[in-house]
């Protein structure tokens, strides 16, 4: 099958399974206005995201990388109303437009955005209460840094969703060693002698390319 073929079948399986969204396509029209990259999650992924939240009950949700916060919305919608997520971005100009988006969508009470480089926020965000899920989705250099506060903030039996840990197969290849390779290589390396987590790693084919996620579950 080629590209298009996952396009298709993304397309397909979406047009039967994704509602309508007034409050998600609003996001993506204002981020698009606003200048900001196409790089949010897909629709079926922030579903996933959507599901996984709300699957294990989630009450505090930790986001790295808010671009426009598309995928913020998903996760805020799986919380209950004393629910939070706290999501960390590095562009005040990001942070703006996410805030515009998520008020849009009605969920500003459920949603704190921290400005600045998300490793320094992590160093200062209190662990207690403790994360229920947290989602990775930013500069890939700092990967296992933010896995590794991660797992400090998460509660026992949290989750971790880390994205884009494939990139088109790139990731296993020893050949490349573009910095955002380089970056998630490392998280996948030192997974290896983690005793603290497990997990596993799913490739997605979609129209997006060929690419996937980590989830790891804090044992
Ligand atoms: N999670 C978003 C979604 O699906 O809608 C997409 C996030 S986008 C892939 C990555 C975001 O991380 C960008 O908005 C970028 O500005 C931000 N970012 C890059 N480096 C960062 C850093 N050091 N600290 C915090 N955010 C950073």
């Amino acid at each position: 099958t080629t590209p298009a073929d996952w396009e298709r079948s993304d397309n397909f399986h979406n047009s039967h399974l994704l509602r309508k969204d007034e409050a998600l396509d609003a996001a993506i029209q204002n981020s698009e206005a606003n200048g900001l990259p196409p790089i949010s999650v897909s629709p079926a992924a922030g579903q996933l995201l959507y599901l996984l939240a709300k699957s294990i009950g989630a009450k505090r949700i930790l986001e790295v990388g808010t671009l426009g916060g598309y995928s913020t919305i998903h996760l805020a919608r799986a919380l209950p109303d004393d629910g939070k997520v706290i999501t960390l971005e590095l562009s005040e100009h990001h942070a703006k437009v996410a805030t515009e988006n998520i008020t849009k969508a009605g969920l500003a009470s459920k949603v704190d955005i921290i400005v600045g480089p998300a490793l320094d926020s992590l160093q200062k965000i209190e662990s207690e209460p403790k994360f229920d899920f947290v989602f990775i989705d930013a500069d890939k250099i700092n990967t296992l840094n933010y896995f590794m506060e991660a797992k400090r903030l998460l509660r026992k039996g949290g989750v971790i969703y880390v994205d884009n840990v494939i990139r088109g197969g790139l990731v296993a290849d020893p050949v490349d060693t573009s910095e955002n390779s380089d970056g998630v290589r490392k998280l996948i390396l030192a997974l290896k002698d983690d005793e603290e987590v497990e997990g596993t790693t799913i490739g997605t084919a979609t129209g997006q390319g060929y690419d996937g996620f980590l989830y790891a579950v804090k044992k």
